[in-house]
């Protein structure tokens, strides 16, 4: 495994088929899609007209156990997955998000899976891709834009400049930008208020393109979203503004689900990216939709653990799609567990046995939530070069003795071929028995009850607490009647608390909630944990400096 070159050489070897070649394996023509050049292209939606009668294929949903800062291979996997799917004759599409600039330049270096399971072009796909990020930002800005214009001439609305919900975004790390003053420099230059910047993918827009059904849906969603408050408290709407037709049009491309390919070939669908800590984090609905229709198997992710992303797939983007995963994939790695048995992330390569026997306790409470939701599942353990086999065995045995299905899974040093086994045990669970999707909250239940239902059941909270500011905003959010909606819980990835020092799998903690902020147009209550940031900032020493670009275009640094 030594051997593997880096990601971004192997990506630019790879051996890519034009995207024509790749959507008529999907049965799609070349007027059903958008082309972005010779191996990007997006499909156009009124192809559902067409596919829409048919059956869906099956929906392997990959999350993962509470990762350590660089991730626990859960893009790799789900690529590889489908790869490996392929290679025993089912008809796989993977469904992934499209990677944020703030992480790429920050610490991940790109999120395009890995070694040898990527999606490809990875340069392209990693920076502007087809611009469906910029898009997102140029639509959230021009609500911003109006709101402020809107107060310069005269304030119709009757907007308290102080209660402005909605910041402006940005598709990079900078804390700089976390608190600004904008409409400085006197009267002709607007009206000074406090202001801030938020990281695009945490937008609210992010999130309806997630979750929109097609482009009238889209645009009434975001006519719905709250932008501020009237001094006499009642809600200011884009509506309000009248510029959700602005909103909307800006995103008429940036809607359509974007198709490239895996290095072996295999379809991928790459759209959306909503943050998995402070948004629900799984890729938009109508790629999963598409690729349902278009496939025998869809493997899709959902960011950050189990606690997160395969929550909120399941509460949000399952209940508003109506989608049923037929099994989840929990990635685990030796490195991740270890850390959850106490070694400081320094020593994650040196074995020891102990420390996974301490930590397996992070995978243990992950699979009980999969159970809770009556989602089959199977543990893959993603191999990496430092692991032992005295490692990779115990974790096994464990899963043996426990009767969890489990696979090693070697997709990042071997490609599809190392994903064999786990691809039978997907068809395997797949294909064994009905399926019945449980939720562990109703809608009709009170703000407090669903919060509690998830810090209970699966973070394994003793206790919630709320801030007197949460306290006064739940009032609020009953007084409007905007409680129906499903929660979409803002946690540090770190941790199934909100403390993300607290390691393995912590009892007898109390969940503190800070704050709650209706996303009317996502369709959901954002729930705000312990300190959880909405515009990330860039660590001590960031991926973008090592990052660069030669006389011939040719990149490194991503990775
Ligand atoms: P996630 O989706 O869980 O955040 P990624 O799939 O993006 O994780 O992987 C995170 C990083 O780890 C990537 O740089 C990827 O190349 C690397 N990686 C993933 N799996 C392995 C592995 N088995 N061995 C070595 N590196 C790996």
């Amino acid at each position: 495994n030594q051997a593997v070159p880096s990601d971004i050489e192997i990506a630019q070897q790879a051996d890519k088929r034009p995207i024509t070649d790749i959507a008529k394996q999907l049965g799609l023509q070349e007027e059903d899609l958008e082309l972005y050049g010779k191996y990007k292209a997006k499909i156009r939606l009124n192809v559902w007209e067409r596919v829409a009668h048919q059956p869906d294929g099956r929906l392997v949903l990959v999350t993962a156990v509470n990762p350590t800062p660089a991730g626990e291979g859960k893009s790799t996997v789900t690529v590889g997955l489908g790869q490996a799917l392929n290679r025993l004759e089912k008809r796989a599409v993977v469904a992934l998000r499209e990677p944020s600039l703030g992480p790429t330049m920050g610490i991940k270096g790109g999120a395009a899976g890995g070694g040898y399971a990527q999606v490809v072009p990875m340069e392209d796909i990693n920076l502007h891709f087809t611009g469906d990020m910029h898009a997102i930002t140029s639509a959230h800005n021009t609500i911003s834009a109006l709101i402020d214009n809107h107060l310069h001439h005269g304030n119709e609305l009757g907007i308290d400049p102080r209660r402005i919900v909605w910041k402006r975004v940005m598709d990079l790390n900078d804390r700089a930008l976390r608190h600004v003053v904008v409409g400085l420099g006197g009267k002709p230059h607007g009206m000074p208020r406090e202001d801030g910047f938020d990281i695009t993918v945490a937008s609210e827009i992010m999130a309806i393109l997630c979750l929109a059904k097609d482009l009238a849906d889209l645009k009434e969603r975001i006519g719905r979203v709250v932008v501020a408050y009237r001094f006499d408290g009642s809600p200011v709407t884009v509506a309000d503004l009248g510029a959700q037709g602005a909103a909307t049009l800006l995103l008429k491309d940036a809607v359509q689900p974007n198709l490239v390919q895996t290095l072996e070939n295999t379809p991928a669908l790459v759209h959306g990216g909503p943050f998995a800590n402070i948004a629900h984090g799984c890729n938009s609905l109508l790629a999963t939709k598409f690729a349902l229709k278009l496939s025998e198997y869809t493997v899709t992710e959902a960011g950050f653990g189990a606690d997160l992303g395969a929550e909120k797939f399941l509460h949000i983007k399952s209940r508003i799609g109506g989608l049923q995963p037929d099994v989840a994939v929990i990635v685990a790695t030796v490195r991740a567990l270890k850390m959850h048995g106490g070694v400081p992330k320094e020593g994650l390569k040196t074995a020891d046995v102990n420390a996974l026997r301490r930590g397996v306790v992070n995978l243990e409470r992950h699979v009980e939530t999969m159970n809770k939701f009556g989602v089959p599942h199977v543990v893959a353990l993603n191999r990496f070069p430092t692991d032992t086999e005295e490692e990779l065995a115990f974790l096994q045995e464990w899963c043996a003795q426990k009767g969890i299905p489990v696979a090693l899974t070697e997709v990042w040093g071997k490609g599809g071929a190392g994903g064999e086994a786990l691809a039978q045990e997907v068809i395997r669970l797949a294909e064994a028995t009905e399926k019945e999707l449980r939720f562990l909250y109703d809608l009709d239940q009170s703000v407090r009850a669903k919060v509690s239902a998830v810090a209970r059941e699966v973070y394994g909270a003793q206790d919630v607490e709320y801030s007197t500011q949460a306290e006064k905003l739940i009032r609020e959010i009953e007084a409007h009647g905007w409680n129906q909606l499903p929660v979409c819980m803002a946690k540090t990835q770190y941790s199934l608390s909100d403390d993300p020092s607290l390691l393995g799998r912590p009892e007898d903690f109390t969940l503190h909630v800070r704050e709650v902020r209706p996303a009317l147009g996502a369709g959901f209550l954002v729930v705000l944990t312990g300190n959880m940031l909405t515009m990330p900032g860039l660590p001590k020493k960031p991926a973008a400096l090592d990052m660069d670009v030669n006389r011939q275009g040719r990149i490194r640094g991503l990775f």
